[in-house]
């Protein structure tokens, strides 16, 4: 390659350098993530993994602009993260849906505030419904829809933003199993198309393995992360998936990161035992 070539143009880039984030008052403040050193790639879709309370939505609140780090150096795209911003749209459990508000003009709401023309922001968002499958249920209520259907809206009302982040807070993690097998195929679609950043955070295993491109494991309270692992599973991914045995041995792994208690000793991946362990896909980089 060139080396003056200049570098992707593609927004979507995070750098962390020694990120940590204090929360609490006075003599209650403690740290709850730690000296992160991180790096995400335009377009990646990065999942952190990690148990309850080890400061992942603590993080991704860094990264929406929520949180203020108490050290280090936290950028998108080589500027500091300053206060929320539609160009780092945020997806939580539950939807933020505006219950007065039609789906659509939920959807639209965006570009209104952008001040784009009632007749173009309903064309727009009318597309973006279509994408979400939700086309149909333009003129309903957010509370006539189902909680799938609800967390579809939502996604698109952060979409059509166009944002360089999508920020992803356990999005389906209410959802019953087969509606939220529905919703990572059609968030994987979705991504497909747009490219964006994504950075998903889970504490399910099965998750993250299926959707990630990469998966930062965390440890409990203070959460740094004790593992960085790559996935290369083929797109475009699907229920087989789940039960290959390259699958099922990275699963095992990230069980063991995920049970031990201090993050010393971590347990080392072994090689899968078949004669395709040499063609695994993923390479370790912590
Ligand atoms: P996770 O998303 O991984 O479950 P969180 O980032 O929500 O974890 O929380 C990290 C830790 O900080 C937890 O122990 C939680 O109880 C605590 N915590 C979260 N928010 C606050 C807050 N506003 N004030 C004090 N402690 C908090
Ligand atoms: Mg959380």
């Amino acid at each position: 390659m060139n080396s003056f070539e200049p570098p992707s143009q593609q927004p979507g880039r995070i750098t962390a350098q020694g990120v940590s984030i204090r929360l609490g008052q006075g003599r209650q403040a403690f740290e709850a993530v730690q000296a992160l050193d991180f790096a995400v790639e335009p377009g990646e879709f990065v999942c952190i993994l990690g148990p309850s309370g080890c400061g992942k939505s603590t993080l991704l609140g860094a990264l929406a602009g929520h949180l203020v780090p108490s050290a280090g150096d936290l950028q998108v795209d080589g500027r500091a993260v300053q206060g929320p911003s539609p160009e780092r749209g945020m997806v939580f459990q539950h939807h933020t849906l505006l219950p007065w508000r039609s789906v659509l003009d939920n959807v639209a709401f965006g570009l209104k505030m952008q001040g784009q023309g009632h007749a173009a922001r309903r064309q727009s968002a009318l597309h973006m419904l279509q994408r979400v499958g939700l086309a149909d249920f333009a003129e309903r209520w957010p509370s006539q829809l189902s909680g799938g259907m609800q967390q579809r809206a939502e996604i698109a009302r952060v979409l059509i933003n166009r944002p360089r982040l999508l920020l992803m807070d356990e999005p389906f993690g209410a959802l019953d199993a087969q509606t939220r097998a529905r919703m990572q195929e059609l968030l994987l679609d979705l991504w497909t198309q747009i490219r964006t950043t994504v950075v998903f955070v889970t504490h399910d295993i099965d998750e993250a393995l299926f959707l990630a491109d990469r998966i930062l494991v965390m440890s409990p309270r203070p959460g740094r992360f004790i593992e960085d692992l790559r996935l290369d599973f083929a797109r475009p991914r699907r229920a087989s998936l789940l039960t290959a045995p390259a699958f099922t041995h990275l699963k095992r792994h990230c069980l063991a990161l995920l049970r031990h208690e201090d993050g010393r000793e971590l347990p080392r991946l072994t090689p899968l035992g078949l004669p395709s362990a040499d063609h695994l896909p993923l390479r370790i980089a912590l």
